[in-house]
């Protein structure tokens, strides 16, 4: 563990100051060190210019790195009140770059208080909402969203379900979502001792990249012919299919899939030609 070099108490005793005994509920396990906490903030790429969008500060040592390595604000959101305290030591430090919301970020949109300038998403998530919280993001309408770049801590299980390729067992609905308007990337994994309390799994820090034209394809059809799909992945696509009450066989054909693949053989151009086939079947005059 170093000693901070920004003058602030060492993370272990802001804890104690501020009486922030981790919380389960909350999805609270702590990073103390600021190596490993530099080396997130560092995966944004130069921060120069911009600003960072962090959900879950806790008691601040991922903003700490992203403030010391020179991020022009710091916009955070936490729904923890004991940890705003923390937060506001920081911002002393920091005049005018730390922006400190208290809310539940499943809520809140940062857009409301980006005053500019590149956007990029930097966070060590709490596990019980990060899911949620990621396709939200990965819903955003219109495509290009706000931000330019995502560098995401999750457990790895979930890490390797976004990343995985057509073809594996953990390939699914989030790999098609992701994949469909993100470039995802493992960069590194952390164990479980790097954080307080430890978690019961390792945990991955992920960089997503937004592509600037996905595939062209209405989101919500994608997401029903995965669901549809993925939701019987067992099964060949001309039955999983079935529930979409269409001409299964025609939608398959136009899409230029065999009848006889099941859902991890289909690729994530094989899903938009789906969907695009379902949407001209619902709307054949458009
Ligand atoms: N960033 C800190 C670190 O790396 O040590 C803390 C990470 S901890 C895994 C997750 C944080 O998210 C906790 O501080 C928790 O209070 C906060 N949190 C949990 N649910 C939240 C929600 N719905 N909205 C905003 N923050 C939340």
């Amino acid at each position: 563990m170093t000693s901070a070099s920004d003058g602030l108490p060492p993370l272990r005793e802001v804890i104690r100051q501020h009486g922030l005994v981790a919380r389960k509920s909350l999805g609270q396990n702590f990073l103390f060190d600021l190596n490993l906490t530099a080396r997130i903030a560092r995966a944004a790429g130069p921060l120069t210019g911009v600003t960072v969008y962090e959900v879950g500060p806790g008691p601040g040592g991922l903003t700490r790195a992203l403030l010391a390595l020179g991020a022009a604000r710091v916009i955070v959101v936490e729904r923890d009140e004991r940890a705003i305290a923390a937060l506001q030591d920081i911002s002393a430090l920091y005049p005018d770059r730390l922006d400190i919301i208290a809310a539940d970020a499943l809520g809140f949109d940062p857009q409301t208080r980006v005053r500019g300038g590149p956007v990029r998403i930097v966070a060590n998530l709490p596990y019980n909402v990060a899911t949620a919280l990621l396709i939200n993001w990965l819903s955003i309408e219109p495509w290009p969203p706000w931000f330019d770049s995502a560098v995401l801590m999750f457990q790895r299980e979930v890490a390797e379900r976004i990343v995985a390729a057509s073809g594996s067992k953990i390939y699914g609905r989030l790999s098609v979502l992701a994949q469909w308007r993100c470039e995802a990337r493992i960069l590194f994994d952390v164990n479980a001792s790097a954080f307080v309390p430890p978690p019961n799994v390792t945990s991955s820090v992920i960089r997503l990249v937004p592509h600037p034209e996905p595939m062209p394809c209405d989101r919500r059809l994608l997401e029903t012919v995965t669901q549809a799909a993925f939701g019987q992945r067992r099964k060949m696509l001309r039955q999983s299919l079935r529930s979409l009450g269409a001409d299964t066989a025609a939608l398959l054909d136009t899409a230029g899939l065999d009848p006889t693949a099941r859902a991890e053989d289909i690729s994530i151009g094989g899903f938009v030609a789906l969907a695009r086939a379902l949407a001209a079947a619902r709307n054949p005059g458009a």
